[in-house]
């Protein structure tokens, strides 16, 4: 380590050997297939050493990566190209400056929340609570473009990872183990929720718009095969989604009369009971819903049943 300006820093021999280390984990656990992914690592005020454009994140040795100046984000030590994802990592690194590493890629699971548009902000997991927070969707962006670090900055002070939609993962940290820990906790987070029923059976498809950007820069690298998918007509994935969790639906107030306060349900910015404030959502009972009584439900409920068991026993 080295501290310039009472800051502790890797030196550029440890951030390399770092980000070759969590290259090969990031390969080996499935994050990403192929070249895809980025990882760097801040070793200056102003500089970071970072994975290059083109390479699979498995099998990278430490002449493959490139230092780069960022205050305007050329490469000042390596041959190789910066990714095009660079730009996020820098959007990160200007936006909070405690931020000392930053690694992006493409976890399944993770993924595939980002697809269906679905953040990753169910208060299930204390772990999760406590060192990851909620993971917001920076809405959708084509990649390598000036829109992408624009989505994301509003969130690089205030959470520590983002989904992007219809695209990946993107974790930040004091160091690039903890924003690699970071990853990995974004991930295994996403499959909890998965499996604990948000199998997901939705998706936001790209748009046609979306999809001829990308069909340009299909051109523009050389590539002529591989056929247009379709297309919807209307974006969906415009939109940050900050939760997913369903609002309790809003009480009629009447006006001039003070809203009656019930044991154990707070309003905004309240003290819940527990010395905190905050939004407690109150399950939804089926009773209200449907005006049945519980007692009506649960007969009707061995009725159903009832019925299923003996049409299958014909
Ligand atoms: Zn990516």
């Amino acid at each position: 380590m080295i501290t310039i300006q009472n800051v502790k820093y890797m030196s550029d021999f440890e951030a390399k050997k770092a980000i070759i280390d969590i290259g090969k984990r990031m390969y080996i656990k499935g994050f990403v297939a192929a070249n895809d992914g980025n990882i760097s690592c801040k070793v200056g005020p102003n500089t970071i050493w970072a994975t290059p454009t083109g390479v699979s994140k498995g099998f990278m040795t430490p002449d493959m990566l490139v230092k780069i100046d960022l205050t305007n984000g050329k490469v000042i030590m390596g041959n190789r190209k910066p990714s095009s994802e660079l730009k996020m990592h820098l959007r990160v690194y200007e936006e909070n400056p405690e931020v000392m590493a930053v690694t992006h890629a493409h976890p399944m699971v993770a993924t595939s929340f980002a697809i269906a548009g679905i953040s990753l902000d169910r208060a299930v997991l204390p772990e999760a609570v406590v060192q990851l927070g909620s993971v917001p969707i920076a809405h959708y962006a084509t990649p390598g473009t000036q829109e992408v670090p624009d989505s994301i900055a509003p969130y690089c002070k205030t959470h520590n990872g983002v989904l992007l939609a219809n695209h990946g993962a993107l974790s930040w940290g004091k160091d690039v183990f903890e924003a690699f820990y970071r990853l990995e906790s974004i991930e295994y987070y996403a499959t909890i929720l998965m499996y604990i029923g948000r199998i997901i059976g939705q998706a936001n498809e790209l748009s046609c718009n979306q999809v001829d950007d990308l069909i340009n820069i299909r051109q523009k690298l050389g590539i002529s095969s591989g056929g247009i998918p379709p297309c919807t007509l209307n974006a969906t994935n415009t939109q940050d989604v900050v939760s997913s969790v369903p609002s309790p639906k809003p009480e009629v107030q009447l006006a001039g009369v003070t809203p009656l306060v019930r044991p154990g349900k707070a309003s905004e910015g309240q003290d819940i009971g527990c010395g905190c404030t905050g939004r407690v959502i109150q399950p939804p009972t089926a009773a209200a819903d449907t005006g049945k009584t519980k007692e009506e439900i649960i007969c009707e409920v061995v009725k159903r049943v009832t019925e299923q068991i003996s049409s299958g026993n014909k």
